[in-house]
């Protein structure tokens, strides 16, 4: 640093650097460029070299034009949006603050939604294909009905859930609503083994011992039994905190839920997590099901994901199924369940009679 210049620890492990008399945006750059660089040396402790990752956001302006909170509440904005892009360092503009602020009003909104049961939940039926192609289990998938923006897609706003910790009350209400919701069907529609409710779980969601209390009381409210229950949940989610989700998934598991590890082969595909976690279903991601018949290598994986499934006691689920091609791939490899667009969209509940009558 310059004399002129200030250095703090801000809190935690962010630091603060203030830069005074800069003439350009490039001269700002150029520091963080030199930051980045003199930290990528390890640091040496106990004989063992350690690197540490840094990411830098970047705010200009003047005393004229911003007061210090402003700078750095863009300077916090920048840095963020260089931790999510991996990249070194990022300089604030406004379309950043928009987002910042769009985001935000989500937050808000969202913390309304509940309340004003702007919640729905779509469904859309997995057929089991050894059985006559038959509607087996329904993956129930969020919706937020905004009173502005109309429908919003769970990936919009379940990141944001998950972040202020909102997952859990939504996550609540979504396990009761899928298990009441099934069980009328169940009623209406009786079949040996009853319908399914598949319900995704979120890695917010994996706390003990509200995600056993938030199971057991839908069952109880509902009626359902515990074996027409399957909860969805990527690796990435388990693998947060192994120990945790291993104790909740043995204690659910003894209610007779099941558990299918969603969007398999998307993130680590570990075959050593897929022998330890106690899950019953992996769902090969879309991403392979779509390259059917289209780059053969996605053929030799999904049939090897399948054949392990099949070895390990698994069953296996292909997701995202868009073709009659595709399903005739996954129906020659032996895959047991098939869900996607080709057999049926999300629906809104409504709509599902439909499907089950048949
Ligand atoms: P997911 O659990 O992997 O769900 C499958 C997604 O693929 C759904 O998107 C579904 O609409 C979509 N899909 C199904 N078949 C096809 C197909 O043939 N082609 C294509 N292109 N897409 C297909 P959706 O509903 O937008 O949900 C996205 C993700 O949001 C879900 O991925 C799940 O991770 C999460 N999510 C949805 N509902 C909930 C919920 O109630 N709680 C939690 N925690 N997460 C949820
Ligand atoms: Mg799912
Ligand atoms: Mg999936």
């Amino acid at each position: 640093m310059r004399f002129e210049d200030t250095l703090a620890r801000f809190g935690g492990d962010e630091f603060t650097v203030l830069l005074e008399d800069v003439e350009s945006p490039q001269e700002a750059v150029r520091v963080a460029e030199r930051i980045v660089e003199s930290l990528k040396v390890p640091f040496v402790v106990d004989g063992r070299e350690f690197f540490v990752r840094t990411s830098i956001g970047v705010s200009l302006g003047t005393s004229r034009t911003k007061s210090p909170q402003e700078i750095l509440r863009d300077a916090d904005t920048a840095m963020y949006r260089a931790k999510d892009e991996a990249a070194d360092y990022r300089v604030f503009d406004s379309d950043m603050h928009e987002r910042v602020l769009g985001r935000l009003e989500l937050e808000n909104d969202l913390w309304r939604a509940l309340e004003r049961e702007e919640f729905r939940l779509f469904y859309q039926p997995k057929v089991r294909l050894k059985e006559e192609d038959t509607v087996a289990e329904i993956e129930a998938l969020l919706r937020w009905q905004h009173p502005q923006r109309g429908l919003v897609m769970p990936d919009e706003f379940i990141p944001i859930a998950e972040e202020t910790g909102l997952i859990v009350p939504i996550g609540r209400w979504v396990l009761k609503e899928a298990c009441r919701q099934v069980k009328e069907w169940q009623d209406r529609y009786p079949k040996a083994p009853p319908l399914v409710a598949c319900v995704n779980v979120a890695a917010g969601q994996l706390r003990y011992p509200d995600l056993l209390n938030d199971v057991g009381s839908a069952l109880w409210e509902s009626g359902i039994e515990g074996r027409s229950l399957a909860l969805e949940i990527t690796e990435s989610a388990l693998l947060k905190d192994m120990q945790t989700s291993t104790t909740l998934l043995e204690e659910l598991r003894r209610e007779g839920i099941r558990f299918a590890l969603d969007d398999f082969g998307s993130e680590y595909s570990s075959l050593s997590y897929l022998m330890r976690l106690p899950v019953d279903f992996v769902k090969i991601d879309k991403s392979f099901v779509w390259d059917l018949g289209e780059d053969p290598r996605a053929a030799i994986l999904v049939e090897a994901i399948i054949s392990l499934a099949h070895s390990l006691g698994l069953e296996a689920v292909g997701e995202g199924v868009e073709s009659a091609e595709q399903l005739e791939y996954l129906r020659r490899m032996g895959c047991d369940l098939v869900q996607g667009y080709h057999l049926a969209r999300p629906v809104p509940p409504e709509d599902m009679p439909v499907f089950l009558a048949k």
